[in-house]
């Protein structure tokens, strides 16, 4: 723990892997895999990208701390308690749901960060987290001045031009297309915001939201697109919505595992890869179309899952 507590984040450790299977062979695509998941083992993927200007804007004001929010298993509340601590700031995580007897692994982890918990009610909480400058943040900055307030997930402007930075560690110029997994659509909105002009950017969406270009992601992305068609979201992968899963998902997970000794988690990325490689198989890409699939990280929320679900951990 203390290997871990001390470890920095290690960029050059994101190498670009390379997939070959028949299917990619029959549909003449590439498809290479960004491995975020490689840089720390707690401060994984795209959580780093979309902390570090959050983290520089704490420090630049004087900020005792940064607060944010996040549920039981989140891979954002993880990563900003660690990446808090080696930055000498403090931190405070607003948990939703009521305290439960026994903490979650992923909460004992962040206390061991010594990130302070606070746990409101459900209801009270989807007040506090929404985005922007409403009655619960203003609270939330009054009670707690010295300490610089982080939505949920890293949604922010800031968020945006961390992740924007993903793109830096690929040779950006020979993808046609770039996917990646969407939550709040903060890494998405990077991707789009750093993407060449004849580059279309792919999200899966994670989570079970109505298609459309008025629900809350696109009303997220859509600013950081020239035009509307520079990025694409698909509906259709979600697995009965956030954090949800199927025996086919868990069976496929375990598959490409074997497959190509890709772990993946399944909130994101496995719905992630599942969904992309079901769009080759169906003919969407063409041929010698060149993707890149941003692995985002998220495998300690696995932890979740019953010992013996997945084959790998
Ligand atoms: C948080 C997370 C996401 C979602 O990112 P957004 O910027 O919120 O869309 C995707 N993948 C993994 C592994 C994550 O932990």
């Amino acid at each position: 723990m203390n290997k871990v507590k001390n470890q920095p984040v290690d960029l050059t450790k994101a190498v670009v892997q390379p997939l070959t299977s028949d299917l990619l062979q029959q549909k003449n695509v590439s498809l290479d895999v960004l491995r975020l998941d490689l840089i720390h083992p707690v401060i994984s993927g795209n959580k780093w990208f979309k902390l570090k200007y959050h983290i520089r804007e704490a420090q630049l004001q004087n900020k005792k701390g940064i607060l944010t929010f996040g549920g039981a298993w989140s891979n954002h509340l993880v990563a900003t308690a660690l990446a808090c601590h080696q930055a000498g700031l403090a931190s405070i995580g607003i948990i939703r749901g009521e305290q439960p007897a026994r903490l979650s692994d992923t909460l004992q982890e962040v206390q061991q960060y010594n990130m302070q918990l606070q746990f409101v009610s459900r209801a009270a909480y989807s007040n506090e987290a929404a985005i922007g400058v409403n009655r619960a943040t203003v609270f939330l900055q009054e009670k707690y001045p010295e300490y610089f307030i982080v939505p949920q997930g890293g949604q922010s402007h800031l968020g945006v031009l961390g992740a924007a930075e993903i793109l830096q560690l690929t040779q950006i110029e020979s993808y046609s297309h770039i996917s990646c997994a969407a939550g709040t659509g903060t890494m998405l909105a990077g991707l789009v915001h750093a993407a060449l002009p004849y580059q279309q950017v792919i999200g899966i969406c994670s989570l079970k939201l109505p298609s459309g270009e008025n629900n809350s992601l696109c009303t997220f992305v859509k600013p950081y697109a020239a035009n509307l068609k520079d990025y694409t979201l698909f509906y259709d992968y979600h697995f009965g919505g956030y954090a949800r899963k199927t025996d086919e998902l868990i069976r496929f997970m375990n598959t490409i595992y074997l497959q190509h000794d890709l772990p993946t988690d399944f909130v994101y990325t496995g719905k992630l890869f599942f969904g992309i490689l079901q769009l080759v198989q169906m003919g969407y890409f063409q041929r010698n179309s060149r993707i890149l699939v941003v692995h985002s990280g998220g495998l300690q929320g696995n932890r979740s899952l019953p010992a013996g679900t997945l084959t790998f951990l």
